[in-house]
């Protein structure tokens, strides 16, 4: 797993939409001598360019076409929306977190997202009533994001000195290697800067110019890809996401979407996006000949980059590359290091075949 150790240090990154300067740092230090340029957009998206590589004997061609991959490097979390005269705290949600995952949670608050020696610590609990006390009525309930509070344990006017709205919240969790797997927050979508980081470094021969986005702001409405797609202007997209492997009990096989360690999982389509069908039939065959494990999904709620870029300008062929991912926006999603590596592989296969 020691190829994984990337991975582990793009998990343990916090940065949610807005506040990706931290995982921005860490990619930019990470793809020194993989790009030919890099350079970051005006939104904060890193656009990393490869120029053709072309195999011996063949000139590489005068007008190359373009291939764009989107990897987000936001994670779900949170900004702090109100701090009281006690110095508690309230906060605003910035992606889907489910409720009944935020209960008794320690978090880091960064009040500047470049300087982690600013962060402190907090503990986020509903302003509810605790057991012992509660009536029983209460117990069935699930209190609302509304009733979440932050309480930091320091004297009010520290709190005031320290903290202000609009600081990143995000909830602290270790990263825990489990057989082949790896379960850590912000699996999505560190899987895919690490699939696309992973990918462009195995890249040897290619005729296609290689775009490789590190975009902002996926998981409130796809913004860094959109707003990127219009620089880069690509032939083909390829989004690289999570998506659901619900393959755990009390769901039915219809409904799993994907299997945990069943290879990479080429989406037909989510609700952002339909694939390319062409581009589609490029990964499977590539899969097959390579003898690369695949699967084949469609996600009928949910969205990635895909949908940003497809849609650019004059539109361009686009699909979704995606990585089984079991406890989908928890703090506990899991991976399997198998299908990570067949992910990176396939990737890197069809952007030399292209
Ligand atoms: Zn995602």
């Amino acid at each position: 797993m020691k190829d994984l150790k990337l991975l582990e240090k793009l998990s343990l990154t916090l940065g949610i939409p807005g506040r990706e300067h931290r995982v921005r740092k860490l990619i930019l230090d990470e793809i020194k001598g993989t790009f030919d340029k890099v350079s970051v957009d005006p939104m904060g998206s890193i656009i990393a360019v490869r120029q053709p590589r072309p195999a011996k004997g063949k000139t590489a061609p005068r007008k190359p076409k373009r291939v764009m991959l989107a990897a987000h490097m936001d994670q779900i979390g949170f900004m702090i929306s109100h701090v009281t005269d006690e110095g508690l705290a309230y906060i605003a949600p910035f992606g889907g977190f489910d409720v009944r995952n935020l209960f008794a949670r320690v978090v880091t608050v960064c009040p500047d997202p470049s300087n982690p020696a600013k962060d402190l610590c907090a503990i986020l609990n509903p302003g509810v009533k605790p057991l012992h006390i509660a009536p029983v009525e209460d117990r069935q309930k699930v209190p609302s994001l509304s009733d979440f509070v932050l309480d930091f344990g320091l004297p009010a006017k520290d709190v005031h000195k320290r903290v202000k709205i609009g600081d990143m919240v995000v909830i602290n969790a270790p990263v825990t290697y489990l057989g082949e797997n790896i379960s850590g927050q912000a699996m999505d979508n560190r899987v895919a800067c690490w699939i696309a980081i992973e990918a462009c470094r195995k890249l040897r021969h290619h005729d296609y110019e290689v775009h490789c986005v590190f975009t902002v702001q996926e998981e409130v409405g796809l913004r860094g890809a959109t707003a990127a797609s219009h620089t880069v202007a690509p032939d083909i997209a390829i989004g690289i996401d999570t998506t659901l492997a619900v393959d755990t009990p009390g769901v039915a096989k219809q409904e799993q979407c994907t299997t945990l360690g069943g290879g990479a999982a080429v989406t037909i389509a989510d609700s952002s996006a339909i694939g390319d069908y062409d581009l589609i039939e490029t990964f499977t065959r590539t899969a097959k000949k390579n003898k690369i494990p695949y699967q084949r999904s469609i996600l009928t709620r949910g969205g990635t980059d895909t949908g940003g870029m497809q849609r650019t300008a004059g539109g361009c062929r686009a699909m979704t590359l995606s990585c089984p991912t079991r406890y989908i926006h928890t703090v506990t999603e899991m991976v399997n290091s198998k299908d990570l590596r067949a992910c990176r592989d396939l990737l890197a296969k069809v952007i030399e075949d292209l």
